[in-house]
């Protein structure tokens, strides 16, 4: 599925094998999900450097000619030589390369990635439920991470990584607040049967002062917003990578040592930390299964929120299966 320029839609198409450098993987895709950054892409948001561009960064596969199954992330290369890759931060790498954007992704049957920037995935979850860790569990678990030790916290947009990151902030001890479009009946009571204490829409307060809040949904007017209901010294995550702008506020909203701050992409140690943790808690993600040929509806759903967790590209599913939702977490 091929984006040929922003505003487009992805277009089916019959392309060349990629062909593996050397330290790169031919890589089977199983599944990828479909992440907001996706839509960014699509919509012009951001950048791609190179068209047409196959999207997609959440990919579950085996190395082809093996059983060895692999998750390939957003991060696809860093140079391992600018200060931000010295210090432990490839995050920030000036010259990173991500995948689904500088390189093909993972909305197509095969794949090529770095070799070293692949995540070893043992037997366990099934392929659509493993992917969705590798983009919004990432970048959930990085920001709730850099969000400090919270006893409570706030989760603005309940989507694909905020589903991820309640789990483990409950299995945490965390009473986790869930803030939602205003009126989202049904993305509140999956909150709650997620853990998530109250869950209630993004004007209400919380019942108690948060001490962190993360802020996925792209909506910079929630960041004044979450800051109002963050208590003195809390901090404010931003774990989008695009948002609207940010509308003014008082600076007696951050005073007292409250901290605003944003997360950008991942390092390969983010990712072996959360793989790590995941069956330990067990994360179950739920998911709703697109056929390849269907990247564009699943595009649509979650453009018009009508997602439950995560959509994921199930590359194993006949194109001509309705779209569906498999149900939470394995047996
Ligand atoms: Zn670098
Ligand atoms: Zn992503």
């Amino acid at each position: 599925m091929l984006l040929d320029a922003p505003g487009r839609p992805l277009r089916l198409a019959e392309v060349a094998d990629p062909e593996p450098m050397p330290g790169q993987l031919l890589v089977e895709v199983h599944a990828c999900g479909v992440c907001r950054t996706d839509l960014h892409l699509v919509d012009g948001e951001l950048e791609i450097t190179d068209s047409p561009r196959i999207l997609g960064h959440q990919i579950v596969g085996t190395v082809a000619g093996s059983d060895r199954r692999v998750g390939i992330p957003w991060l696809g290369w860093t140079c391992g030589e600018c200060r931000f890759c010295r210090s432990g931060r490839e995050n920030l790498c000036d010259r990173a390369r991500f995948t689904g954007r500088d390189i093909d992704g993972g909305f197509a049957e095969l794949t090529v990635a770095d070799a070293r920037f692949c995540f070893d995935l043992p037997a366990g979850s099934p392929d659509v439920q493993a992917a969705p860790l590798l983009c919004a569990g990432l970048i959930g678990h990085r920001a709730l991470r850099l969000a400090g030790d919270p006893a409570c916290l706030g989760l603005y947009g309940f989507g694909a990584a905020a589903h991820i990151v309640c789990q483990v902030a409950v299995a945490e001890g965390r009473r986790v607040f869930a803030f939602t479009r205003p009126g989202d009946s049904a993305s509140q009571a999956f909150a709650r049967q997620l853990g998530a204490e109250w869950a209630g829409d993004t004007e209400d307060s919380a019942p108690e002062p948060l001490d962190a809040a993360i802020i996925f949904a792209p909506a910079g007017e929630l960041v004044p917003t979450a800051l109002r209901l963050t208590a003195k010294g809390g901090t404010v995550v931003c774990a989008g990578i695009h948002m609207s702008d940010i509308p003014s506020f008082p600076y007696r909203d951050l005073w007292g040592e409250r901290t605003l701050r944003s997360v950008a992409n991942l390092t390969r140690a983010d990712g072996e930390a959360l793989l790590a943790l995941a069956p330990t808690i067990p994360i179950r993600t739920h998911v709703s299964t697109y056929p390849l040929e269907g990247a564009n509806d699943a595009l649509d759903d979650l453009r018009a929120g009508r997602i439950e967790g995560a959509a994921v590209i199930d590359l194993e599913r006949a194109v001509d299966d309705p779209k569906g939702i498999r149900s939470l977490g394995p047996p």
